[in-house]
């Protein structure tokens, strides 16, 4: 069923993983989607798919967490397509190590990519919602942010778009803007092969290791997310605002 009926909805680490799926969704929800990623290419590419699958995207490369690179994204986002109605602040990176082997580098890219990214792409994005006094932001944070061994900037940062959704929920609720966040638990992904990788393992022994700490028994995909996606940008959750949804298959904190 078509409900977002050519509304603009940009995607930011959409090549690929989590976004890839929330792009597909929403393009299949009847939404116009630009799929922004550091490659063009690959934004590109999966842009490229979901047309073929009927949908309307466009592929966009871009450093979500370089203020001039979001600049000219948005200008030309607003170009070509008059402007932007929903935002996912998809866009991750993990750059893990116990505090006291954590270099200032791998603190400041996981802070750059999560909480300047989502806050360059939020400041840029709620002119054109504020004018049409409509307009929806979803947050991915992570389950991580309740604490993570091995991942002080990393659950810093996911605790960090926690009150950065609320705040703007505050903010930009007047103006017809719900603001909300999705917590996932694991979810198979690039993200979570290469954490299997660091530890050594093999995917299907990480995966059966971490089974019985999750409640329905199975590891998510990225339609899981893409589904609660599909919803928080919707009327029908025009009630739902600064919230932070876990998605983890069970309770998570
Ligand atoms: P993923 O497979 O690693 O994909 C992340 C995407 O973000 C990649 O396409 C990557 O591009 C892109 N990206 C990285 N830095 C960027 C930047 N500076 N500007 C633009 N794009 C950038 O990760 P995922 O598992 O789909 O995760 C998506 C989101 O969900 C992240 O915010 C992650 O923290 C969150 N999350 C994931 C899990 C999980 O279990 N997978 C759990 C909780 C939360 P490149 O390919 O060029 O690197």
């Amino acid at each position: 069923m078509t409900t977002l009926n050519g509304k603009v909805a940009v995607v930011t680490g959409a090549a690929r993983g989590i976004g890839a799926g929330i792009a597909r969704r929403l393009a299949s929800d009847g939404a116009r989607v630009v799929v922004v990623d550091l490659s063009e290419d690959a934004a590109a590419e999966t842009a490229a798919e979901i047309v073929a699958a009927g949908g309307e995207a466009k592929g966009f490369g871009s450093d979500v967490s370089d203020e001039a690179s979001v600049t000219a994204t948005v200008e030309r986002i607003v170009a070509e397509w008059g402007g932007i109605d929903i935002l996912v602040n998809n866009a991750g990176i993990i750059k893990d190590n116990l505090l006291f082997k954590m270099t200032v580098a791998d603190w400041d890219a996981v802070m750059g990519v999560h909480l300047r990214g989502s806050f360059l792409w939020a400041r840029a994005a709620q002119a054109s919602m504020v004018a049409k006094k409509w307009g929806r932001i979803v947050n991915l944070s992570s389950t991580s942010a309740y604490g993570s061994r091995g991942q002080a900037n990393y659950s810093a940062a996911k605790a960090g778009i926690q009150g950065f959704t609320k705040t703007l929920a505050i903010e930009l609720g007047p103006f017809g803007i719900n603001v909300n966040a999705i917590a996932p638990g694991f979810i198979a992904t690039d993200m979570t092969r290469a954490s299997a990788e660091r530890m050594g393992m093999e995917w299907d022994d990480y995966v059966t290791q971490y089974l019985p700490e999750i409640p329905v028994r199975r590891v998510g995909e990225p339609a899981d997310i893409a589904n609660v996606v599909s919803f928080l940008v919707g009327e029908d959750s025009s009630y739902v605002s600064g919230q932070i949804i876990d998605v983890a298959g069970g309770p998570a904190h």
